[in-house]
């Protein structure tokens, strides 16, 4: 598996589309001061389903949506495509190729698609949990990252260690089991009360 292109529109300084292949090694981006080096990692932490928009270096999610310059208007909306490699499928999914994509409008709308069929986040967090791809995986080290992972907390260390070691997924799948297991307890108290209000 591997990241095989992004595409961008929309997004932050990139007001016309752009399309970004890498291959096999290492891609370096590079570019002067302020020319969107930064935005580029930000879009795909952004299409992974990044929800703070602090963590995008803006104070409201609108601030991602193209805000024009003096030649160029506003954008309504942007819009970033991301296509993963799944040839060897580590991705649960039977595609060979992968394609997540995220849409916001300035009314704050947001859309998720994969493979171009609309989805939910949750969707999308499903389907990289424990490939250590995603917001919070270890695939996108940002500078609080590295201190988390030097950090003395050691609940901050084990995250990373649970996602890499493949167990992030069954944690989640029990948390929402014992939710469930929490409200079917509470409706069967409640039919309880029922049953001895109409003895
Ligand atoms: P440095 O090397 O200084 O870290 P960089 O190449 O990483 O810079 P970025 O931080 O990615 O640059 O990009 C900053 C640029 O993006 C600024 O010029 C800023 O005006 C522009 N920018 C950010 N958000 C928007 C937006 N919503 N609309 C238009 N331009 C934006």
């Amino acid at each position: 598996m591997y990241l095989k292109a992004l595409d961008i529109y929309g997004f932050k300084s990139f007001a016309d589309k752009i399309s970004l292949e890498f291959n096999s090694g290492i891609t370096g981006v590079v570019g002067p001061n302020g020319s969107g080096k930064s935005n580029v990692a930000d879009a795909v932490r952004w299409v992974l389903g990044e929800q703070s928009a602090k963590a995008l270096r803006g104070s409201k999610m609108e601030d991602i949506i193209f805000a024009g310059t003096e030649h160029r208007k506003p954008l309504g909306f942007a819009e970033v495509s991301l296509t993963i490699d799944n040839s060897d499928g580590t991705l649960p999914v039977s595609f060979c190729e992968v394609t997540v994509a995220r849409r916001v409008f300035r009314s704050g709308e947001s859309e998720y698609y994969i493979n171009k069929t609309p989805c939910r986040l949750k969707d999308i967090h499903e389907l990289f949990m424990d490939t250590g791809i995603g917001k919070e995986g270890y695939s996108i080290i940002g500078q609080g990252r590295v201190d988390d992972i030097l950090s003395s907390k050691s609940d901050n260390r084990r995250q990373i260690f649970e996602e890499a070691s493949g167990i992030m997924k069954y944690k989640v799948r029990k948390l929402e089991s014992e939710k469930k297991l929490e409200l079917t307890k509470q409706n069967l108290v409640r039919i309880d009360d029922i049953i001895n209000e109409l003895e």
